[in-house]
């Protein structure tokens, strides 16, 4: 399994961010695999074979009259191979339940791109000792028929806060879903890539890729500087 790091930079960067992300694909290390989702803006812009790129959402249609969106196909056309799925800020902004994760995902797949599935519960959902239970459940319904994909597990009160599980913590979600989806899957299930998101930075990063079935990470504002995402990416290289 090859291992996998992604950057999230959500809603920043400007033309002139692509020195950046030009600094971040220069001397990948040849075992892991490195994805930035950049604003859509920037997708096409990008020129450069040693990392590779996805989108931050789609719209689960093909085309027609939504003004804003983007289809799958539109991402791939600009360059994506993924695209992220379901993130905490998207279910939380826009009401996205799994279900309608599910059917972007199936999108996704038809137009090409594997869907990065994010998942993860809140603070209130983990202090109620619901953890195991909520990401279950939004696993089952948020994924696809198909073992085509990343997951992300993303605790909500991890993300760009600074906090971040222990690693015991970790290793309890990701046994759970690795179980999960070898159960839904077979051995196919035993393939697909976990990444643990919320929080990643240079110093604990090492810690977090030595939990059993991390895979990789998520990674959102230390991935918007080669100085940061760098020794994330070699951390991972190293795991
Ligand atoms: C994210 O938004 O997916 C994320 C993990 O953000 P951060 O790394 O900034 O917590």
């Amino acid at each position: 399994m090859r291992k996998l790091a992604v950057g999230n930079w959500k809603m920043n960067g400007l033309r002139t961010a692509l020195t950046e992300i030009s600094a971040i694909a220069t001397d990948v290390p040849p075992d892991v695999e490195v994805v930035i989702c950049p604003p859509a803006t920037l997708l096409s812009l990008i020129k450069t074979e040693t990392i590779g790129l996805g989108g931050q959402d789609c719209r689960a249609e093909a085309s027609g009259a939504h003004t804003g969106d983007l289809s799958a196909e539109m991402l791939k056309d600009a360059g994506a191979s993924y695209v992220i799925l379901g993130h905490s800020e998207r279910r939380a902004a826009y009401k996205e339940m799994s279900p309608h994760v599910k059917h972007k995902a199936e999108a996704a797949l038809a137009a090409g791109l594997v869907p990065i599935i994010c998942i993860g519960e809140t603070l209130a959902e983990r202090e109620a000792g619901r953890t195991l239970s909520v990401v279950t459940f939004q696993l089952a319904r948020s994924l696809p028929d198909s073992a085509n994909v990343v997951v992300a597990y993303e605790p909500v009160w991890a993300i760009g806060t600074g906090r971040v599980p222990t690693p015991e913590q970790i290793a309890e979600v990701h046994d759970a879903l690795r179980a999960r989806l070898v159960k839904r899957f077979g051995k196919a299930g035993a393939d697909v890539r976990l990444l643990y998101g919320g929080s990643v930075k240079p110093t604990n990063a090492a810690e977090i890729f030595g939990v059993g079935n991390v895979n990789g990470a998520l990674v959102g504002g230390a991935s918007l500087k080669v100085g940061d995402f760098r020794p994330i990416i070699d951390a991972l290289a190293r795991a």
